[in-house]
């Protein structure tokens, strides 16, 4: 039987190898990590992955995609990247930990965990510049009384998250002033934080200066253990793997044709109106992929082929002296966007190698 196209093919070996050694690596400092699958659509098989390679929670923005990795049997402590109101009764349901940065959503929390007789814990989130989730500094100390007066609800630390929104950076000022933050909250209220989780894949630089770590004992952290980077430069991280993703798709049209399209210019598929550069006679061939599939800036060939462009389902390239014929297959790295678009779209096989 032939391999199904258009595909993704993931090593689950490179993924656990990379999950390895970034825990060993936060361990030597004291910090835990949390393997984010929300890339993955929560695939399980990658979860089960970063779990054997050491890591003890799986952390995920959907409860859709928590359920399913429960539903294949995954055994894990999970945490719930992002909180909705609307959805806390199938929280308490589906996780025992979840972030949180609102009263009425945690208020919600400790109302259907008391009727499902359990003890919900959150992780309250600080906002620290990035400017997406979390309570102001000054704000934070009410807030912890007044959840404090909720039952069934466990504040088991506080965390932030940069880089996303804002564009920015962990550095030694925002993770001190995190960790004063838990600690002068543990002081006030007379409790005991067990989790500071301090960032994503963005910490890395700053976990790899040489100033102390602080209170800081948790990472949340996706990106470098799927691309083997961290995201603040892109750099990559030593020893791991950057390309435990590949997505393959079939020539569809191989054909010598102009560069220049002929004709009148209108606007291409999505409104644009292209221009081109008249480079005479090309090489060309098309692949049934396209913007319905993936996000085709985040895809980089293996061979040397040039992407020209794309339409909802097709990619016309400039295949050059590769000799691509009806039929063969062409390979392609993927950054994070392209990990997210694809394992989303429901038109790509999934297909999982264990080895490297
Ligand atoms: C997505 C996400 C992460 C993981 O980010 P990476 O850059 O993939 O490491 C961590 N924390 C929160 C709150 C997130 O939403």
């Amino acid at each position: 039987m032939q391999a199904f196209l258009p595909r993704i093919e993931i090593s689950l070996s490179q993924i656990q190898h990379n999950a390895q050694i970034l825990s060993e690596l936060y361990r030597q400092k004291g910090i835990s990590l949390m393997g984010v699958t929300k890339a993955t659509l929560g695939e399980p098989a990658i979860a089960a992955a970063m779990l054997q390679g050491g890591i003890n929670f799986i952390a995920d923005s959907r409860l859709e995609n928590i359920q399913r990795m429960k539903d294949a049997g995954i055994s894990a402590q999970f945490v719930l990247l992002r909180t909705a109101l609307s959805q806390a009764e199938l929280v308490i349901r589906t996780v025992d930990i979840s972030l949180n940065t609102e009263l009425e959503t945690i208020k919600a929390l400790s109302r259907y965990a008391k009727v499902q007789n359990k003890i919900h814990q959150i992780i309250i989130m600080v906002e620290l510049g990035d400017l997406r989730e979390g309570i102001l500094p000054d704000d934070l100390a009410p807030f912890i009384h007044k959840v404090l007066g909720f039952p069934n609800i466990d504040i088991i630390g506080i965390g932030c998250n940069l880089a996303c929104y804002g564009g920015i950076k962990p550095d030694a000022q925002n993770m001190d002033e995190l960790s004063e933050l838990a600690t002068a909250m543990e002081t006030e209220f007379q409790m005991n934080f067990t989790i500071v989780s301090g960032g994503n894949s963005a910490n890395y630089e700053w976990y790899q200066s040489n100033q102390g770590t602080g209170r800081i004992n948790n990472l949340r952290v996706g990106e470098s253990i799927l691309l083997g980077c961290e995201t603040v430069y892109g750099r990559r991280i030593p020893r791991l793997y950057r390309h435990a993703f590949k997505l393959i798709a079939e020539v569809i049209e191989a054909k010598e044709k102009p560069s220049l399209p002929f004709g009148t210019i209108c606007q291409d598929a999505f409104g644009n109106i292209p221009a081109f550069i008249d480079q005479g006679i090309q090489h060309r061939a098309i692949i049934a992929l396209g913007r319905q599939d993936v996000l085709v800036s985040s895809l980089s060939a293996e061979n040397d082929v040039e992407i020209l462009g794309s339409s909802s389902d097709h990619i016309v390239l400039d295949s050059k002296d590769c000799d691509l014929k009806i039929g063969s297959e062409v390979r392609f790295n993927l950054d994070y966007g392209g990990i997210l678009s694809a394992m989303t779209s429901p038109f790509i096989q999934k297909t999982m190698l264990v080895h490297f």
